[in-house]
């Protein structure tokens, strides 16, 4: 009957429900506050959070913030901001790692005390070393035996701050010939002179992410722990742990691939070395790849869950095309987004038999499907149209206005072009043209007149500025490029197109915040949130009309 769940996860939550293993599921969202969300991590979200919502659970967002050097308030509020614009809504209170940094630091006591953890003191460059390689084994460091009471004593002296960062770290006591590096005594603790957003300066030393997950993990009885391929090495120390301590439960990890999108960089890193570089404006700049930028340059919610779930989730790495992206809220844009018309390099048009000062109220749809109602567009003696809509030597297949010829204003009358008015260089300033007063509405008679043209009223159109963007990178992979460069050479310096003076019609005077639209004829638009002010309108290009790559 019911289709069988579409992906691994959902298989598995799906049998594990059925079998009784557990009554309802837990998941959670673990983001380190080290920088903005990005579309990567939209999947990671859609998935976990999904997961709850269809089979009646709960999501836990919980704050991974073990590494107080990189990490910052800003960030953790953005992120909260993301997950709810996402259209999802966390379990309880939002949870920090850093709420269980008393019973991390307890558990570390007994590792000790059961002889499973030590105090090192190599250097970063002899660990490394002791540590051995893929293919040969490592070496016991020479502070593996020391008693339980030395181990106690310097960890408590570690913990009281006597020592500087990175003299000594406690490591768990695995086995540094296991084929799995991750299991050669990987450190548990580390001491870290640093203030804290969450704990303030109560800690000096700070669990590792493996310490700190999987327990984290049991502590909120998550059931299903997802992460990213990349931890699949790291599930048989979330084990040990676990199997080590006296946890509350026994999570299991699951891996899936993590998304890569092309012409984009979806890593925390890069994308602050963008903004801290100043190649961007700021992580919301339209052109970048997180949740805010999205948001900004006018996508839906709708659309990016839309996309997480048509590009599924398994366990084999590749790349997704930008334009399954675009796809999406093209296709959302399309069904929802009213109708405008918008000039983005006007050419004032003069049509000599018209009576000045005269105006007529036009009434179009908002929308060509959907029920949205009307919007007023005043017709009068003057208008605007864009410039590329005129032209002397038009190529074969042109059908919008030429010398002599016709064509129709959108939801108005048609216009023949009489004469082009050019100012001292030869640059056309002005059109003369003349309408036929029986066309609105119904054909022309006698003569076919194919192209139709959107125009604003010159007198109440509204002034305003528009941004078209382009990918941010003019290759599909910006991290691979010739020896010696990095991802930031491959920045297309074309990305961003500003276009001042565009004439909008009047009812775009009233469009807010989460307004978006279809200008006709040139793409997707949306109000600038942080840049548009009444009286000086800004329009962001949230995607084009039809993909203009490849295809
Ligand atoms: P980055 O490399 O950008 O810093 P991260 O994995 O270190 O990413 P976290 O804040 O730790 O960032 O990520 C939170 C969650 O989002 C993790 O579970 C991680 O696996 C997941 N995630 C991050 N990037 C992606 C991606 N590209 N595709 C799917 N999930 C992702
Ligand atoms: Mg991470
Ligand atoms: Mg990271």
């Amino acid at each position: 009957d019911a289709t069988p769940p579409s992906h691994f996860l959902r298989q598995i939550v799906q049998a594990d429900l059925d079998s009784g293993k557990h009554s309802s599921i837990v998941t959670r969202f673990p983001p380190e506050p080290n920088g903005y969300l990005h579309i990567g991590h939209a999947k990671s979200i859609c998935l976990n959070f999904g997961l709850a919502k269809e089979f009646g659970g709960v999501c836990n967002l919980r704050f991974d913030d073990t590494n107080p050097a990189k990490e910052e308030q800003e960030y953790i509020d953005a992120i909260k901001a993301d997950v709810e614009w996402l259209g999802f809504e966390w379990g309880g209170d939002v949870r920090y790692a850093s709420d269980y940094f008393d019973q991390l630091h307890a558990w570390a006591i007994e590792l000790i005390k059961a002889g499973k953890a030590y105090v090192c003191e190599l250097t970063p460059e002899q660990a490394r070393e002791y540590r051995g390689t893929l293919t040969e084994p490592g070496k016991n460091s020479p502070f593996r035996e020391r008693s339980v009471d030395e181990n106690l004593d310097q960890f408590q002296r570690m913990t009281a701050g006597e020592f500087a960062d990175g003299a000594k770290v406690l490591r768990a006591k695995i086995d540094m010939a296991a084929p799995n590096m991750n299991l050669r005594d990987p450190i548990i603790y580390r001491i870290r002179h640093a203030h804290h957003h969450q704990t303030g300066d109560k800690w000096c030393v700070y669990p590792s992410y493996d310490f700190t997950h999987g327990q984290s993990d049991a502590l909120e009885g998550i059931t299903h722990s997802i992460c990213t391929l990349e931890f699949e090495d790291h599930r048989p120390l979330y084990e040990w742990f676990l199997d080590q301590l006296p946890v509350p439960a026994h999570p299991r990890q699951y891996e899936f691939a993590r998304l890569n999108l092309n012409y984009t960089v979806t890593s925390k890193r890069k994308l602050k070395q963008l903004v801290d570089e100043k190649h961007v404006d700021g992580w919301d700049d339209p052109r970048m790849s997180t949740l805010s930028a999205f948001r900004r340059r006018g996508y839906t919610p709708a659309a990016i869950r839309e996309f997480c779930e048509r590009i599924g989730v398994t366990r084999s790495d590749g790349v997704v095309d930008m334009g399954v992206l675009e796809f999406c809220i093209r296709d959302d844009l399309d069904a929802n987004a009213p109708r405008a018309m918008c000039v983005l390099k006007p050419l004032k048009v003069t049509i000599t038999n018209y009576p000045e000062g005269q105006t007529e109220e036009l009434r179009l749809p908002r929308h060509p499907k959907q029920d949205m109602g009307e919007r007023v567009l005043p017709f009068e003696r003057e208008i605007y149209i864009d410039r590329e809509d005129y032209m002397v030597d038009p190529p074969k297949g042109y059908k919008r206005l030429v010398p002599g010829g016709e064509v129709r204003l959108r939801g108005s009358y048609v216009i023949r072009a009489d004469e082009a008015i050019t100012d001292a260089d030869g640059n056309i300033v002005e059109l003369l043209c003349s309408y036929d007063p029986d066309t609105l509405g119904k054909n022309p008679e006698g003569r076919k007149v194919k192209g139709v043209i959107h125009w604003v009223p010159a007198s109440s159109s509204v002034e305003c500025e528009v941004r078209l963007y382009d990918r941010l990178f003019n290759t599909a992979n910006p991290d691979k490029g010739e020896a010696g460069t990095t991802f930031l050479d491959n920045i297309n310096p074309d990305s961003l197109q500003v276009l001042s003076g565009c004439r909008a019609e009047p009812s775009l005077a009233e469009a807010t915040l989460d307004d978006r639209f279809q200008f006709e004829r040139e793409g997707y638009f949306c109000v600038d949130s942080r840049d548009s002010k009444a009286g000086a309108m800004v329009f962001n290009r949230t995607v084009t009309l039809r993909d203009s790559w490849g295809g």
